[in-house]
C-alpha cells in the first residue's frame, strides 16, 4: 500500500463537529485513507453518504491504544495549582483548554500542555474507553484497524493484540481489515523491533499487514525539516524489514519530497500538520490548498 495520502483526526479526537467537516474536507480534495477515533466512524460514514461520496472511494482505519500508549491519553488540569497563566492554551492546537477546564472530547493526549506549564498543573491520565470494542458489533466500513504498541511491556502488547485479533476474527465488520501497527522508535530497539513486529505478523494470520512509522510523534505542526527527517529515517528501517510502511509523527510539507528523495516507498499520514493549514481559512481557500497538498503528496510519492 504506497503512495497513499492517509489524513488523521486523532484517536482521542471526538468532537464529532470536528472530525466530520475535516473528514469531508480531505475527502473532497483527494485523500485516501481516514484514520479517526471509533467513537465517531458511524456518523462519520453516515455523512459521506448523506453527502453522495462513496464509501468504496476510501480506506476507513480506526485505532485502538495499549494500555500506556500516548495515544490513549488525556490531559487534565489540576485547578489547586493551577495560576491561571493561560500559557497551556496556546500549546494546543486542538483548541481543548479553558483553564483550569480541558474538553476531553478534544483532547488527543499530545502532552504540549503539560511542557507548557511550569506550575506542574497538568497530568495525564489513561482514558477507559470501549468505543472500539462497541464499533466492532456494528455494521460499518472498517478497512484498517491500528494498533498504538508503544509502551515499554512486549508481554502487555502480546496479551492484548491476542485479544483484539479474535475481537475482529469475531465481528461482522473487521473480520478482514488489515493490520496497521503505530509504534514510535524511542520504545524499542531495532532488535526489539524486529522481534516484536514479526510476532505480531505471525499473530495477525493472514490479514495484510503494514506499520505506521510514528518517527515524531504529534509533532507535524512545527514544519521543521529537522522534525521530519526522524520520521523517514525510521520509516526506511522499518521498510529494511519488509514491512509496507506509512509515515506519521512530525510528517509535513517537507515530508513528501525527503522520502522521495532517499528511495522510500511508501504512504503518508497527515495530522496536526494538516489540521493547522487549513485553520482559519474560508471554506473555499481551504478545499483549494488541501487539493494541491494532496496532488503534490501522491505526485511525489508516486513518482
Ligand atoms: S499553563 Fe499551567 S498554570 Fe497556566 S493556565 Fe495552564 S495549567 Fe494553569
Ligand atoms: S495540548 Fe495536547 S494533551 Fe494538552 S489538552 Fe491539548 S490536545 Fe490535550
Amino acid at each position: 500500500m504506497n503512495g497513499k495520502f492517509k489524513l488523521i483526526t486523532g484517536l482521542g479526537n471526538k468532537d464529532k463537529n470536528k472530525v466530520k467537516s475535516l473528514v469531508f474536507l480531505w475527502a473532497k480534495a483527494g485523500a485516501d485513507i481516514f484514520d479517526v477515533s471509533p467513537a465517531v466512524v458511524p456518523l462519520i460514514q453516515e455523512a459521506i453518504v448523506e453527502n453522495g461520496l462513496k464509501l468504496e472511494d476510501y480506506d476507513f482505519c480506526t485505532s485502538y491504544a495499549i494500555e500506556g500508549d500516548f495515544h490513549g491519553k488525556k490531559a487534565q488540569i489540576d485547578s489547586i495549582k493551577c495560576k491561571l497563566c493561560n500559557k497551556c492554551v496556546k500549546s494546543c492546537i486542538e483548541g481543548a483548554i479553558n483553564p483550569p477546564n480541558i474538553d476531553e472530547t478534544k483532547c488527543i493526549g499530545c502532552a504540549h500542555c503539560k511542557k507548557a506549564c511550569k506550575y506542574g498543573a497538568i497530568h495525564l491520565y489513561d482514558e477507559i474507553d470501549h468505543s472500539f470494542y462497541d464499533l466492532l458489533k456494528k455494521d460499518v466500513k472498517l478497512d484498517t484497524v491500528e494498533i498504538h504498541i508503544s509502551i515499554k511491556d512486549k508481554k502487555t502488547i502480546k496479551d492484548e493484540f491476542k485479544k483484539i485479533i479474535k475481537a475482529l476474527d469475531n465481528s461482522k465488520c473487521a473480520k478482514n481489515s488489515k493490520i496497521s501497527i503505530c509504534f514510535n522508535r524511542k520504545y524499542f530497539s531495532n532488535s526489539k523491533a524486529e522481534k516484536i513486529l514479526a510476532k505480531l505478523k505471525e499473530m495477525s494470520g493472514e490479514r495484510e499487514f503494514l506499520v505506521q512509522a510514528d518517527g515524531n510523534s504529534m509533532n507535524g505542526a512545527n514544519n521543521s525539516l529537522s522534525g521530519t527527517i526522524e520520521t523517514v529515517a525510521f520509516g526506511l528501517f522499518i521498510k529494511s524489514l519488509g514491512y509496507d510502511v506509512i509515515l506519521s509523527g512530525g510528517c509535513n510539507e517537507f515530508t513528501a519530497e525527503l522520502a522521495k528523495n532517499v528511495g522510500l516507498q511508501c504512504s503518508i499520514g497527515y495530522g496536526s500538520f494538516a489540521r493547522k493549514m487549513t485553520e482559519n481559512l474560508s471554506e473555499d481557500e481551504k478545499l483549494k490548498i488541501a487539493k494541491e497538498f494532496v496532488r503534490k503528496t501522491k505526485e511525489l510519492l508516486n513518482d
